[in-house]
């Protein structure tokens, strides 16, 4: 449950005051504003503020002065020129500002993304809620044996039973070593900037993120990616839903150009025109290595 009923009650009340405005206004963005959309087992992710629509993107491309706009052809055309050549400063001009709440081990990757604003929950003036990340059965699986950042078989009976027991525990006892150093007997115990050593990296931290469109967009094509460790691409699914109401002349084109879209290198470009010709091209007289032809043939067959 990632949010208590004040919580709720809180999100609630800024959602019935609506006020009017002179700025771009996205429908569909604000449909999610403040609302909690639930990830994981404790998670969210949810819409503080935003900037900029669709037409935000083309005004900036054609920097005019009042929409700017000619039609919604002509903008969908234009938004689709701007992503097929990487011309992004456009993008740029559309911001959104996320309140995530996340597991540690997920916020260590998501904070290599350095091109955001962040501001963290502090454990070390308030105290952790006792919420681990458990993962559901199906997510339950073992190492993959062909991928050494990835996931096999889903384990199953005994030894998924085994595994959930130990995450358990170790959430439950860490969690019970927290409270027992933050306070002895009422007094005042170890600071919480030290208690907070021994918790596992599957408790759930919060944060505030700040981004523009562009470098969303980034951060979504790797993390809704299907290499993209499960838990991470949860978030990522859950805003690519968001973005896609937000602007969705943007979101089209970069599912289009980026998340369905292939990056092709020189070499696989004279492999495809050979083939055409009628070729019968092998990896061996390819000039690609094993991996690369692996990767070609799954797009290419
Ligand atoms: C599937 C997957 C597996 C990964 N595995 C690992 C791993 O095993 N180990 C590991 O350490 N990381 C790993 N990463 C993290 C990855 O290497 C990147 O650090 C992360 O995806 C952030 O990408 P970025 O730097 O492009 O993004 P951002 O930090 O958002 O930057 C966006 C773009 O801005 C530019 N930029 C930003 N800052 C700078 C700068 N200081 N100098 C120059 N250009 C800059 C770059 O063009 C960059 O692409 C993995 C990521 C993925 C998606």
């Amino acid at each position: 449950m990632p949010l208590t009923p004040e919580q709720q009650a809180e999100i609630d009340e800024l959602r019935s005051t609506p006020r009017p405005t002179l700025r771009a206004v996205s429908e569909g963005m604000e449909s999610h504003l403040y609302i909690g959309h639930e990830v994981l087992d404790h998670g969210l992710v949810r819409v503080i503020d935003y900037m900029g629509d669709d037409s935000a993107i083309t005004q900036a491309a054609r920097v005019s002065y009042g929409r700017g706009t000619k039609s919604v052809s002509n903008d969908e055309g234009l938004i689709r020129y701007l992503m097929r050549h990487w011309h992004s400063t456009p993008f740029e001009m559309c911001e959104v500002k996320f309140h995530v709440k996340l597991p540690v081990f997920v916020a260590r990757q998501w904070i290599r993304h350095r091109t955001a604003n962040v501001n963290e929950y502090s454990a070390r003036y308030s105290i952790l809620d006792r919420e681990f990340y458990i993962p559901a059965p199906e997510q339950l699986a073992a190492q993959s044996t062909v991928n050494n950042q990835g996931r096999g078989q889903v384990l199953q009976g005994e030894e998924a039973a085994r595994v959930l027991d130990l995450l358990r525990e170790d959430a439950t006892r860490s969690y019970d070593h927290y409270e027992a150093m933050l306070s002895q007997d009422g007094q005042q115990g170890l600071a919480r900037e030290l208690a907070r050593m021994n918790l596992p990296a599957n408790v759930y931290t919060q944060w505030y993120w700040k981004v523009d469109l562009h470098n969303l967009f980034h951060f979504l094509r790797l993390r809704a990616d299907a290499h993209a460790q499960y838990e991470i691409r949860a978030y990522a699914e859950t805003m690519c839903q968001i973005v896609k109401d937000w602007v969705p002349l943007a979101y089209a084109a970069f599912e289009d150009y980026r998340l369905g879209g292939v990056q092709m290198s020189a070499k696989g470009v004279e492999v495809l025109k050979r083939r055409l010709a009628g070729e019968a091209v092998t990896q061996e007289n390819s000039g690609m290595s094993k991996g690369e032809w692996r990767e070609f043939e799954s797009v290419w067959g």
